[in-house]
């Protein structure tokens, strides 16, 4: 299989994915490219969180023992501001019911 028509399958996961819970896909098909065309060259890389052990696309040389990823510990911002088409949407939109 050709890498295009391998990049084009796993996007159409990443969009069935995305829709079956009801997620705006944040990653168009070109950066999606880009990121393969990234990792191939080495400008990044995937390094295994230490504590869900999931694999993440990160700058290379991430020190794998101490990696933990941004679903395990969010940055302090996530959920705040343009929450919506992400994971955390949910939960923002929790708090600012509870806030009004
Ligand atoms: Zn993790």
């Amino acid at each position: 299989m050709d890498e295009i028509d391998t990049v084009i399958k796993a996007y159409q996961l990443y969009q069935e994915q995305t829709t079956a819970q009801g997620l705006e896909a944040l990653l168009s098909v070109t950066r999606a490219w880009r990121l393969v065309k990234f990792i191939d060259n080495g400008m990044l890389s995937m390094t295994k969180c230490s504590k869900c052990g999931g694999h993440f696309v990160t700058h290379p040389h991430e020190i794998a023992k101490h990696y933990v990823c941004g679903l395990c510990n969010p940055p302090a911002r996530a959920g705040k501001g343009h929450a919506a088409g992400s994971i955390r949407m949910d939960a923002a939109r929790a708090a600012n019911a509870t806030a009004h």
